[in-house]
Formats: C-alpha cells, sequence, structure tokens
C-alpha cells in the first residue's frame, strides 16, 4: 500500500481535472539538504520558502495514466554569490505518463513516472518542479558584487578595505619580498 499525500488521484476517478496546491511548508521540507536552500538559514518551516498551484487533466489509457496541464509557482533560494535571497518564478507547461512500476522502462525519462495499486501520486512530478527550477548557481541580479572573501562584507550594500592575498608565486615573480 502506497503512503498517503495529498495529490493522490485514484484510478476510478479518471477522467478528471484536479487543482492541486503547494504551501510554504512543503516546498521547504522537498528542498531541504540542497546547498542553495540550506545556504538561506531560513527558519523551519519557513513560511517564505515558496508556493505552487498545478492544474491538470488526468485520463487513462489502459494501464497507462496521461497526465498534461500547467504548473505556476515561486520559490526562495540563496544568492550563490551574496547569500541573500532569490526568489525563482516557475511556470511550467506539465505532460507526463504514470504507467504500473514494472512497465517503467530502465533508460531513466523525465517524462515517466511509476504507480502502485489504485492510484497516481502526483507528488514526485511536483517536487521535481520545484528542484528543476534552481538553477546551478542562482543570482540576486547579473551583476551581484558578492561578499568579500576576507572579511565576509556584502558588497553590494558596504564596501570594506581589504586587499586581496598575493599569492606568494606570483609576489615571487614580481620580485616582490614576502615576509616569512
Ligand atoms: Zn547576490
Ligand atoms: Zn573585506
Amino acid at each position: 500500500m502506497a503512503k498517503e499525500t495529498p495529490y493522490q488521484v485514484l484510478l476510478r476517478d479518471l477522467p478528471t481535472h484536479r487543482r492541486f496546491e503547494v504551501p510554504a511548508e512543503r516546498v521547504g521540507e522537498w528542498l531541504k539538504g540542497l546547498p542553495m536552500r540550506d545556504a538561506l538559514g531560513a527558519p523551519d518551516p519557513d513560511p517564505q520558502a515558496g508556493h505552487g498551484t498545478a492544474d491538470v487533466d488526468l485520463y487513462a489509457d489502459g494501464a497507462h495514466v496521461f497526465a498534461a496541464g500547467s504548473f505556476r509557482g515561486e520559490l526562495m533560494v540563496a544568492c550563490s554569490r551574496c547569500v541573500n535571497p532569490v526568489t525563482l518564478h516557475i511556470d511550467e507547461k506539465l505532460r507526463v505518463t504514470f504507467l504500473p512500476r514494472h512497465e517503467i522502462p530502465d533508460d531513466e525519462d523525465l517524462d515517466v513516472f511509476p504507480y502502485e495499486g489504485e492510484r497516481v501520486d502526483l507528488e514526485p512530478l511536483l517536487r521535481e518542479q520545484f528542484v528543476l527550477a534552481i538553477p546551478f548557481a542562482p543570482l540576486c541580479t547579473e551583476t551581484c558584487k558578492g561578499l568579500c572573501p576576507q572579511c565576509g562584507i556584502d558588497r553590494n550594500t558596504a564596501s570594506c578595505t581589504c586587499e586581496p592575498p598575493i599569492d606568494p608565486r606570483l609576489a615571487a615573480l614580481r620580485g616582490l619580498k614576502i615576509p616569512s
């Protein structure tokens, strides 16, 4: 028996249209452990984590269940340079197939999800929308100046007088005296 989640649809109810709301609490839970979320140091649960809405039509053809619709939402992650919060927006089309677990092909296909028993569970699909929305290195702005590597000050809002450390090998090349 598959575990209950709020994002399940019973096969006997197909075809159907469903709207699923994803609250902040769940977004925070789903993204726990991802570096760009953890770097925020957000409270747990985090009411600012994000949210989403899925509008999906579901229908069955034999044992195959097709889901098509849209997903809109947003989530908050840390800027990869200054660690300030960045809001990412999601506006995606959904088009996936649910297959009985034993029919799942071996090659990884993002558009195919397994189901078991009398219901399909859209939770993995919805979670994926948030995970895939996070770029490798999120930025608050393209021109973010980041943090000073010496003192940690946010260079977007303040300045410091730190000098970059001189690599001893470079200093030697320049004929500089290195204190030993
Ligand atoms: Zn930034
Ligand atoms: Zn500094």
